[in-house]
Parts: structure tokens; C-alpha cells; sequence
């Protein structure tokens, strides 16, 4: 665990300062460990079984009036049939929206754990499948929410803005929830207003914030396990291998990585991005799923992972999330096929985490329309 103290004296082990980014990365890296040796990760299925399970979860979508939502960073093979079935593939918000709105009487949310609450709680009519109830994310485990409201309760005159990467019970306890997508221009609002921003938990986007809106902001101290790992000095010298490329960035990265973006974004901007800018040649700091829909989306463009710290097959976070890689095929199959899996969120929890989220929801139509 983590050791500071912050500006009230209180102990706390997720509060910035105190630590090394080395400390927290070893703190980070084994709580990780520690949970994902209890994880059964897939073994991939060969083509032809493969095809079986498609047409059977086709079959099973159909019958049970499901759809299928899931995140850029999935197996390609769940994106596709996401698609293909009437379903969604997006960013967080984006599947939220969608979840809410579909008419299906189930949804089956690839993706991670908040992702499945997020989808409940719009959804409460809903039946909300994952393919495993296994997939988290360092975020929502770095940010338990007991001593989040500790922290919240020690700072009354902020307002408490937290990402979607979080729990229901810390969702319950903000004011606003966001994603990557809308998280600048809803902080930028706030702060025109005076008020001074309380933000959980990634202290990379928290600071990527403040420095873009210039607002006033406390921070949680938690990382995201795989854009962590994206090292500026290894960035810088791929760019002298392809020196026409364009950087791509998610703000979860690290300072020295987004200072050599050409273009940071959530996953959604960042495939705008690649789509509307001229270069034949991008650089990508986020989970390497994404390249199946940045491929899908250009033609002819070429995309290359940025350097992380760990390489080889033994890495479990180097570009590549390893609780979105727990979704497989075969377990999307069987829990459609055995109505297992089921997400239940508390229902007062449910209601309080319901009214962040839908201010989310409504900034985001407002601020687009
Ligand atoms: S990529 Fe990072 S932020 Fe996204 S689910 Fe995985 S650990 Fe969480």
C-alpha cells in the first residue's frame, strides 16, 4: 500500500505526493498481480471453433432479444459481432448511451466491471450479462470507497468530479461523473463557475486536466496499469525511426508521453483523429484493441504501438489491458447460454450513482448541441 499524508493530516494511501512514480508503479503493478493470478485468462479458440461460437451466440442474441455492447480495447472477433448483431462497439460513454436506449430486454456488456454497474444502473430494467465478472480495472481497485469518502468528507468545499473508471459506491459519492471524452470541458465549466474540482482516481488525466482547464484541483493518487507503462524516452526515439508519424495519446498517460502527442483523446477522439489528420503514420499510447477499429476505419493508414517499460508474452499490461483480454468468445457464449453472470447493483446505491451519471449524460448532449 501506499503511504502519505495529505494537507488535513490524514493518512491516506492514495493522495499524490510522498511516493516515488517508481513506488507507486511497484505497489500498482503487484496489486495487479495478486489479482489477476486468481483470473482464468481464455485460451483462444482455433477458426473453426471460433465460428461455432459466433453463430451460436448470433442464434442466442436473437432469441433473448440481447445485444452485445462492447469497448474498443475487446478481442477483435467480440468487437465484429458486437457490430454485426445490431449491437455497439464504443467508448464508455458512448456504451452507456447505448445500453440506456437500445430496446434489447438483455445486455451483455464486454468490457470491464464499472462498465457493467454504469450499464445497470441506466438500465435498472435491463437483465446486464458480462462475459466475466473477473474484469476490473486499477482504477476502480485503487480507489476503495470507504476511504474515498474519508477523502471527500476532509475537503467539503470542493466539488467532486470522478471518472467512470470507478465503482458504483464511489460514483454514489460525486457530484459529476465523467469519462476521458468530456472530462476537460466539463472541469473547464466548473471552474469558470469558481468552483474548486475534488477529482478520482487517475492522477495522469486529473493532471492532464488541470494543466489544460488551469482549475484548481486536488487529486487521488491511482494509475491505469497499461497507460502508465508508455515511456516518454522510448516515444521520443520512435519518432526519430518514423518521423512523419503523428502521436496519438490517451490522457491517462504520463506527462512526458502526452507533452510528445501530437493529439490527445479518449479512444473515440483518437480514432476521429486518425481518420481527419493527413499523416499516413501514427503512434498510438493506448490498449493496442483499439487498432482493430483505427485499421477498420482509415484505409491504407499504418498504426504503431508506442514503447512501453515490459515487453514479451510474460507482460501483462504493456499496451494491452489484461481484464479487457479476459473477455473471450466462449465465455460471452456460455453466459448467454446459462443467463450467468449477472451484474446487480444495490438499488440505493443505484439511485445515488444515478444522478452523476445522468448530469454526465446531459453536459454531453448540451455541450454538443
Ligand atoms: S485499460 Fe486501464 S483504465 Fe482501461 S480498464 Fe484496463 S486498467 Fe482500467
Amino acid at each position: 500500500m501506499f503511504c502519505s499524508i495529505d494537507g488535513t493530516g490524514m493518512e491516506d494511501s492514495h493522495l499524490t505526493g510522498g511516493v516515488s512514480d517508481e513506488g507507486r508503479l511497484i505497489a500498482d503493478t503487484l496489486l495487479v498481480r495478486q489479482y489477476l493470478d486468481r483470473a482464468v485468462r481464455p485460451d483462444a479458440p482455433d477458426a473453426r471453433e471460433r465460428a461455432k461460437y459466433r453463430d451460436a451466440i448470433k442464434d442466442l442474441l436473437e432469441r433473448r432479444n440481447a445485444a452485445i455492447v462492447a469497448h474498443y480495447y475487446v478481442d477483435a472477433d467480440l468487437q465484429e459481432l458486437a457490430e454485426e448483431t445490431g449491437g455497439f462497439v464504443g467508448d464508455s460513454l458512448e456504451m452507456a448511451r447505448f445500453g440506456r436506449d437500445c430496446d434489447a430486454d438483455m445486455l451483455i456488456v464486454a468490457g470491464v466491471r464499472f462498465m457493467g454497474e454504469t450499464a445497470k444502473i441506466l438500465s435498472p430494467g435491463k437483465t446486464v450479462l458480462m462475459p466475466t465478472l473477473e474484469a476490473t480495472c486499477s482504477l476502480d481497485l485503487a480507489c476503495p470507497a470507504d476511504e474515498f469518502s474519508r477523502f471527500c468528507d476532509a475537503h467539503p468545499d470542493h466539488t467532486v468530479v470522478v471518472y467512470a473508471n470507478t465503482s458504483a459506491a464511489v460514483k454514489a459519492r460525486a457530484d459529476w461523473v465523467v469519462t476521458s471524452s468530456i472530462a476537460v470541458d466539463l472541469v473547464d465549466h466548473l471552474a469558470a463557475g469558481g468552483e474548486k474540482i475534488l477529482w478520482a482516481p487517475d492522477r495522469h488525466l486529473g493532471a492532464y486536466i488541470e494543466r489544460v482547464t488551469g482549475a484548481e484541483m486536488l487529486l487521488w493518487d491511482a494509475a491505469c496499469i497499461v497507460h502508465e507503462e508508455f515511456k516518454a524516452r522510448g516515444l521520443q526515439d520512435l519518432v526519430q525511426v518514423y518521423p512523419e508519424a503523428a502521436v496519438l495519446a490517451h490522457p491517462e498517460s504520463p506527462v512526458g508521453v502526452l507533452e510528445l502527442a501530437d493529439f490527445v483523446g479518449s479512444t473515440t477522439q483518437i480514432i476521429r483523429a486518425a481518420r481527419e489528420l493527413p499523416n499516413r503514420q501514427f503512434i498510438v499510447a493506448t490498449d493496442q484493441g483499439i487498432f482493430h477499429k483505427l485499421q477498420k476505419e482509415t484505409s491504407g493508414k499504418e498504426f504503431i504501438v508506442a514503447p512501453t517499460a515490459g515487453n514479451g508474452a510474460e507482460c501483462r499490461s504493456c499496451a494491452s489491458c489484461p481484464w479487457m483480454g479476459l473477455n473471450s468468445l466462449q465465455d460471452l457464449h456460455d453466459t448467454l447460454n446459462h443467463g450467468d453472470n449477472e451484474v446487480h447493483v444495490d438499488i440505493e446505491l443505484a439511485r445515488q450513482a444515478m444522478i452523476p451519471l445522468r448530469r454526465m449524460l446531459e453536459f454531453a448532449v448540451d455541450f454538443r448541441s
